[in-house]
């Protein structure tokens, strides 16, 4: 039996109704955390790449030359090396941080030599080219992972433990449902689930439990898939430095759509690779202005930050080249679903991952400025990035600066002293005093909240934008929506405080959303689990 990822959610969520919450205390806004809470480093800065790592209280590895390929990869330049996962590569150059120049020892393409994207390989025997060791993954990735499609029952992984950083879990499927067992150290550095056996390695404890349950509710069979395989840092050796690129270099596929400032397109960068292309209606923008935030942009790299590969500057239109979402705005997916696939289970993973993006610019001090679920895009599993951060700063509007009013309800943009501002998600001191920081854009993620609960509605959506205005100055706040949990209402409130400095920061609202559903480490029957 397996069960949808929204229906094992739906079962902890009445459990939730039982069991007490597992708290942690807030991080940099100084608010108070509820009793008996600990602290928890924060882990936004993560990157996607699977380089080696330490275990804590180990020394880090050396410095491999031979690696092991963890997910296929086709070249995109003649530069380029293709391969396979599990195929041997011997690294030859390492002095670029995010490309390395390899030979390929096995596999398809033994022997031929050339550029590998440093995140897709481990070095050979690790624990990293395991295919059940997944670092950095929570408790509810891994719950999603197993549950997806093509897992079965004994399938299995082990990651760092969330709330005991340095501890590792082990998570394995067991008819549908997602038991996480702790692995234990000893001072000897043995490992153990149970005290009745130690191992010296975790491969060991592995290939013993793949042979006998001996108290695990499921023998481990199979390695749990690995999800999609993570972007690349730029989209080749040649562009990770060198990122204007020719504009033959892209042909344009299909429209995907257009925004205030320009049109989207599906591409095709050097006949090989599907990317983005966001066309920039020409006069909206200062290119000189463009380039340099696009400098910025481009360092900001985060696995639910929208990655800017390259541009073409050169003529008009600008193209910003990024990375291509499947499912396209948070916006379109969430008024498509109307709740069909779409759980709140789903919809508080959607603000967690929007958050853990924002925590990251918030860590930059870089702002966004535009925040709002039209800005976000979603790709395979309900996956969530934060896109056209920075963009709102150097976009023209065409007016003359005055401030102009539309009673229009559908128009998002309203014109407003040479920049245009999407009233219902702008908050007050932004909007009448032009005052953006990292905080207004906390207002902003509050209204993204109440976009994502509601499926998509239009905020405030019987006001108009001057209405919004006009109430903003009287205190009014929208309504709790529908069917929507208290507890989400209530961040969304603290969002909207009059005072920005009485809004909560990024990576508060990251955790109050990544542990929404988490239960009581004694919610299962068996007490070794947690
Ligand atoms: P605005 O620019 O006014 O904020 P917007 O964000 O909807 O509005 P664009 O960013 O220009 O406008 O995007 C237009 C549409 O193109 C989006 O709604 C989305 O459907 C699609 N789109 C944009 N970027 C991508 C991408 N990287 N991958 C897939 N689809 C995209």
């Amino acid at each position: 039996m397996s069960l949808r990822v929204s229906e094992v959610c739906e079962r902890l969520l009445s459990c939730c109704r039982t069991c007490p919450f597992v708290h942690r205390k807030p991080g940099s806004d100084g608010s108070d955390g509820p009793d008996g809470s600990v602290v928890i480093p924060n882990k936004h800065a993560q990157t996607e790449t699977p380089g080696p790592r330490a275990l804590p209280g180990l020394p880090a590895p050396p410095r491999a030359r031979v690696y092991t390929a963890l997910w296929d990869y086709s070249a995109r330049t003649a530069e380029d090396l293709s391969f396979g996962a599990g195929d041997q590569l011997e690294v030859l150059d390492q002095s670029s941080p995010d490309w390395w120049f390899a030979r390929a020892l096995t596999g398809q393409f033994a022997r031929r030599e050339g550029y590998i994207p440093a995140n897709y390989v481990a070095p050979l025997e690790s624990l990293h080219a395991e295919r059940w060791y997944f670092p950095d993954t929570k408790r509810m990735d891994a719950e999603k992972l197993l549950q997806a499609e093509g897992n079965q029952h004994g399938s299995f992984l082990i990651r760092e433990c969330e709330s005991q950083p340095g501890e590792l879990s082990l998570s394995v499927l067991d008819l549908g449902v997602v038991k996480h067992y702790k692995i234990k150290r000893l001072d000897n550095g043995h490992y153990f689930v149970s005290r009745r056996r130690e191992f010296t390695t975790l491969q060991e404890l592995v290939n013993y439990y793949g042979t006998t349950e001996d108290g695990l509710c499921v023998r481990l069979t199979h390695p749990c898939r690995k999800a999609i395989a993570p972007q690349t840092h730029g989209l080749s050796y040649n562009t990770a430095d060198q990122w204007e690129i020719p504009r033959s270099s892209i042909c344009l596929l299909r429209r995907l759509g257009a925004g205030q400032f320009g049109e989207v397109y599906e591409g095709l960068w050097n006949s090989t690779t599907s990317v983005a292309v966001k066309t920039l209606r020409p006069g909206n923008m200062d290119s000189q202005d463009f380039l340099r935030e696009a400098q910025i942009m481009k360092k900001l790299r985060h696995p639910k930050l929208i990655q800017l590969y390259a541009v073409c500057s050169v003529g008009e239109p600008i193209y910003i080249i990024t990375e291509l979402m499947t499912h396209g705005s948070l916006l379109e997916y969430l008024q498509k679903d109307k709740g069909e696939f779409v759980a709140m289970c789903d919809q508080v993973e959607m603000g967690a991952q929007v958050a853990a993006g924002m925590a990251y610019l918030e860590l930059q001090n870089y702002i966004h400025r535009d925040l709002a679920a039209r800005n976000v895009l979603v790709g395979e599993n309900n996956i969530c990035k934060v896109a056209d951060f920075g963009l709102a700063r150097v976009f023209k509007a065409e007016g003359d600066g005055d401030y102009e009013l539309d009673d229009d309800d559908e128009r998002v943009y309203e014109v407003k002293q040479g920049t245009k501002l999407p009233v219902k998600w702008t908050a007050p001191e932004a909007l009448h005093e032009n005052k953006f920081t990292i905080k207004s854009d906390v207002w902003s993620f509050g209204i993204l909240l109440y976009e994502i609960v509601t499926f998509g509605q239009t905020p405030y959506p019987t006001l108009t934008n001057a209405q919004v205005m006009q109430r903003l100055r009287a205190n009014y706040r929208m309504q709790c929506p529908a069917n929507c949990p208290k507890r989400i209402y209530d961040i969304m409130m603290e969002c909207w405080k009059d005072s920005p400095v009485d809004r909560p920061t990024f990576e508060t609202l990251q955790w109050k959303l990544e542990e929404f559903y988490d239960v009581d480490i004694n919610a299962y029957d068996d007490t070794r689990n947690y």
